[in-house]
């Protein structure tokens, strides 16, 4: 499927294009999901003429707003257009971080650094100039971090967003995503040494992202019960120093449909994995 449209979505982004639209989103938002009657939200907008607030008002409904018996409620498309805002106060530029610790490299053993730029968390490495990570992260996450603490809320934050894509949800629309394992793409979002990696794409808006399949794989409860087993937690842990998962053992096993075979070793032994081409985990032994 190619998705929805985004030329069908003019009608949609222009309903809320409108301040006296947006007040009315707000003061349902202040209440909690508690309904409003009409006159009582009439008032709290601050618009004298009925005719003007109503026609304003319909706009929003069905779409934004839910018209109840009791009165008028957000929908949850109401509620995302207040968190998309929310998300959006700060702009990248506002919110720059340089320099903040994040670990150790996991191909040389030097010090990490985590940078905030350009909306982007950049963690490498200065000793051996390895790119770890590069992943889009909301200004809101950052801005909202004291300093010392930014590595590892961004840390949880990969982890979420990884969890959410390898269990079929879109991180940008909530809808299905499809997963096929692939040859490792060159762009240079995740720079692991893993031979291959992940491609999502979203039924619905169409988005398309990557991950490598150590960290696909990181949600199954075979791998994370063996981290676990052998002292690493998985949500205590930065995932760029999750060097058992993120670099293993990988044979390709079968060409058409791909099948993949991944060793996940740590101090405590091996955990022999078997992908699908979708990247399922489809068999698992520990060594
Ligand atoms: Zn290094
Ligand atoms: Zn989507």
């Amino acid at each position: 499927m190619d998705g929805i449209p985004v030329s069908e979505l003019d009608d949609l982004f222009g309903s809320v294009a409108n301040e006296l639209r947006i007040s009315i989103l707000r003061e349902l938002w202040d209440r909690y999901g508690e309904p409003v009657s009409f006159t009582e939200l009439q008032s709290r907008v601050g618009v004298r003429d009925s005719g003007q607030f109503n026609y304003h008002l319909n706009v929003l409904v069905p779409e934004f707003v839910r018209k109840t018996e009791e009165g008028y409620v957000l929908t949850h498309t109401g509620k995302q257009t207040i968190g998309a805002a929310v998300s959006g106060y700060f702009s990248t530029e506002d919110v720059e971080v340089d320099s903040v610790r994040a670990g150790e490299c996991m191909f040389c053993g030097e010090e990490l650094t985590a940078r905030y730029e350009g909306g982007n968390v950049v963690i490498d490495c200065s000793a051996c100039e390895n790119l770890i990570t590069k992943m889009p992260v909301p200004p809101v996450t950052v801005a909202s971090t004291p300093r010392e603490n930014l590595p590892q809320v961004l840390g949880k934050h990969v982890l979420t967003l990884a969890h959410q894509l390898s269990r079929g949800f879109c991180t940008l629309c909530h809808g299905r995503v499809d997963s096929t394992l692939t040859v490792r793409s060159d762009e240079e979002s995740v720079a692991y040494r893993a031979a291959l990696d992940v491609k999502f794409e979203c039924r619905a808006c169409g988005d398309r992202t990557h991950l490598n399949a150590g960290a696909v794989v990181v949600d199954h409860p075979a791998v994370a019960s063996f981290l676990f087993d052998s002292g690493i937690d998985p949500r205590e842990t930065y995932p760029w120093e999750l060097l058992p998962l993120l670099d293993p053992e990988t044979t390709i096993t079968s060409e058409d449909p791909l099948e993949l075979e991944l060793t996940v070793r740590t101090d405590g032994g091996a955990l022999k994995l078997t992908l699908d081409d979708a990247a399922n985990v489809v068999a698992y032994a520990r060594r």
